[in-house]
């Protein structure tokens, strides 16, 4: 599948903002930096577009854009805010916190949560954190390790694995995981792909 048309559609302060759930929707999220915007671009085939939600004070905002894919099927890709940035106050964290948990457990039409970890990494606890809390609330979720293309394959395959095996602790069945470059293009099928299965079946 091959991402035909995208563009921006709105930046919602909360669940009850956003577009009507009329479609299927895919949403991305991770620590601040792991390269969502980059990847976002990547699967989209556009260069600047997720520049959009990164511009001063779409950043705590749920972004939504208008998808059209070349088997002619219309869903949402949302850029989510991320966490760990240093910057913000607690104050912000916890409206942070309130926005994501309420999009996230509520948004009827959310196929799947893409949640980003920087393969370059050994396991940091503030995204086994975040992954856990997603078992917890048995949302479904896909793991996509990025920035392969920063370290040598073996590396990012070690913290792959090592994160893997950090979820297997809490939780006997793993999560699909994809491992992506921006650069290169790694994964960006694989990721279309998966979306494409996911949006036949429903
Ligand atoms: P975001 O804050 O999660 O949206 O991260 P960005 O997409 O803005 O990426 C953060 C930095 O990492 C930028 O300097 C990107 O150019 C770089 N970056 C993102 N993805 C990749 C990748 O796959 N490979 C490499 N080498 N750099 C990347």
């Amino acid at each position: 599948m091959e991402i035909t048309h995208a563009a921006y559609l709105i930046s919602s302060p909360s669940i009850a903002n956003c577009p009507k759930p009329d479609r299927h929707e895919y949403a991305f999220i991770g620590r601040s930096n792991v390269g969502k915007s980059s990847l976002i671009n990547a699967l989209t085939n556009k260069k600047e577009l997720a520049k959009i939600s990164g511009s001063p004070g779409k950043t705590q905002l749920i972004n939504h854009f208008n998808i059209t894919s070349n088997d002619k099927k219309e869903w949402y890709l949302v850029d989510l805010p991320g966490y760990g940035f240093a910057k913000r106050s607690q104050t912000q964290r916890k409206s942070w916190k309130k926005m994501i948990e309420e999009y996230i457990r509520k948004r009827e039409n959310l196929v799947t949560l893409f949640a980003l970890i920087d393969s370059r990494h050994e396991p940091q606890e503030i995204d086994l954190k975040f992954i856990n809390q997603l078992g917890e609330w048995q949302i479904p979720f896909s793991l996509v390790f990025t920035k392969a293309d920063k370290s040598t394959q073996r590396e990012a395959a070690s913290n792959v694995k090592r994160f893997m095996e950090s979820l297997k602790e809490r939780w006997e069945e793993l999560p699909i995981h994809f491992v992506t470059s921006a650069v290169k293009r790694t994964g960006v099928k694989q990721i279309l792909s998966y979306i494409k299965t996911l949006n036949d079946k429903e």
